[in-house]
């Protein structure tokens, strides 16, 4: 450790590559990838001269490790009086802290795993990481990250999240793929927006590659499990978002879809472009084949968004659910509403209308909302709620219960729930029924007609209601009258 900051007091600048020299295969000597120890040159400093005036080690602080990192300190903490600052105001007095977190997160072992992992990421890539690594007890504005060169990392292992060698190691892979794509590839200025979310999702999916299942895709987008599920659920809303904007020359919009504390809606969390670059990448992938991930390193970011199809698949996702069914009619009904995640039905009985004469007399409207993915499958229950309207009804408060699938063939699904004890019937060519019976046996889509007829039997014990949609033409004459 004494001889690197001896080196580092007399070259100025040195990266640490004594030990990896000795290695053949190292990546570090084919390629520039360098350490630059700040944090280490900062607690030798400040324990050396701690008990000096201000003036003296302000000397020092400039001398020793300002100028020498002064592309980096200023690129991070500001100018020379913002460092100096730093390591007066908090550095020296909180020196114990410091130093004990020196002997917890041991910059050798780092360095050891940093090799280790910089010859993983070139054999499993085929492809060399180049760029600056600087370590530093910094402010904890970020934890590790890059400057927009691309070539120049930090890490601030001061920063909470930095006080653990695995969560440092761990994150390696991630940012040492920026540093290959920072090479191979050179970015178009003008599109900001799409380079950075590319970059990003590229990263988090080489590296979730790279790690093999031992760490899981939530946690190399830094989202908690939660999060990344919402994410998930609402993918098609996410990339559509980006639809309009994404070849935006706006620097500030492009750092939005990065920052942590910057969220689309509550809903969300914030750096969602990681989110939505992996997505861009995973459907290129998908398009592709399996090992076409490696053509991204040379492949312009606006060039993988138009070859991953996402816009076009989205587009065919919601016409996959709704095309030629009756979710269709009802759609242009309002009796369903269409979200990215699911469909909402709201769906209004009138009973006995057909011969009643008198459809907005009394009215039983069931709520319930369906989960969508590429395609409608009708889920094996869920939960409804369900309530009466009309000339005969005093309370019109809604019922909940729950539906259970009884059945399902090619044309029909009925559904069954106990409380309401009624049938739900939805017919893929567009016909809804509403069935009271006391029992789920009662009711079954190969007696439907059966019933139906049945039912239309003054004496009939069974009732049917049918949809609005289906006695359109009667309210519509109605209507006029
Ligand atoms: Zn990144």
């Amino acid at each position: 450790m004494k001889k690197i900051v001896a080196i580092i007091v007399l070259l100025t600048i040195v990266s640490c590559n004594e030990t990896t020299k000795k290695k053949k295969e190292s990546v570090k000597d084919k390629s520039e990838l360098k350490i630059y120890n700040v944090s280490q040159a900062q607690l030798k400093f400040a324990n050396q001269y701690k008990n000096d005036s201000e003036a003296i080690r302000n000397k020092i602080f400039i001398d020793s490790i300002f100028k020498p990192y002064q592309y980096f300190i200023e690129g991070y903490m500001g100018k020379e009086k913002d460092f100096t600052d730093w390591m007066n105001n908090q550095i020296i007095p909180n020196l114990d802290h410091y130093n004990k977190l020196a002997e917890k997160v041991n910059l050798s072992r780092i360095k050891s795993s940093f090799d280790e992992k910089a010859n993983e990421i070139a054999a499993f890539t085929g492809l060399i990481p180049k760029g600056d690594w600087f370590f530093i007890y910094g402010p904890s504005w970020v934890d590790m990250g890059g400057f927009s060169d691309n070539k120049t990392m930090l890490v601030d292992l001061a920063h909470e999240q930095m006080n653990d060698l695995n969560t440092i190691t761990s994150t390696f892979p991630h940012e040492f793929n920026h540093q290959i794509y920072g090479n191979t590839l050179n970015f178009d200025k003008k599109t900001p927006i799409i380079n950075r979310i590319i970059d990003e999702g590229f990263a988090v999916y080489v590296s979730h590659k790279i790690h093999a299942g031992k760490k899981s895709i939530a946690e190399e987008l830094n989202y908690t499990e939660e999060e990344y599920k919402v994410c998930e659920q609402n993918k098609d809303e996410l990339i559509s978002f980006i639809k309009d904007i994404y070849l935006k020359n706006d620097e500030n919009l492009a750092e939005d879809f990065a920052d942590r504390g910057v969220k689309l809606n509550e809903k969300f969390p914030g750096a969602i472009g990681y989110f939505i670059g992996l997505k861009i990448v995973e459907e290129y992938v998908k398009l592709n084949g399996p090992d076409s991930w490696k053509d991204i390193y040379f492949l312009k970011p606006a060039e993988v968004l138009e070859k991953s199809k996402v816009f076009e698949k989205i587009k065919l996702n919601q016409n996959k659910v709704l095309k030629g069914t009756i979710l269709e009619k009802l759609a242009e009904e309002e009796f369903v509403i269409k979200n990215k995640d699911s469909l909402e039905f709201n769906l209004p009985f009138n009973l006995h209308s057909l011969d009643c004469g008198a459809p907005d007399c009394y009215t039983s409207t069931v709520f319930f909302k369906i989960k969508i993915s590429d395609s409608l499958v009708f889920p094996k229950e869920f939960p409804f709620s369900f309530q009466e309207s009309g000339c005969h009804v005093k309370d019109s408060t809604q019922i909940k219960s729950v539906f259970r699938k009884v059945e399902e063939t090619n044309d029909f699904v009925n559904y069954y729930s106990k409380k309401r004890k009624s049938n739900l019937i939805i017919g893929r060519a567009g016909e809804l029924y509403y069935i009271l019976s006391s029992d789920s046996n009662n009711v079954k889509i190969q007696n439907l007609e059966k019933q139906f007829d049945h039912a239309e039997q003054e004496n009939s014990k069974t009732e049917i209601y049918k949809n609005f949609i289906m006695n359109r033409n009667f309210l519509m004459s109605n209507a006029e009258n």
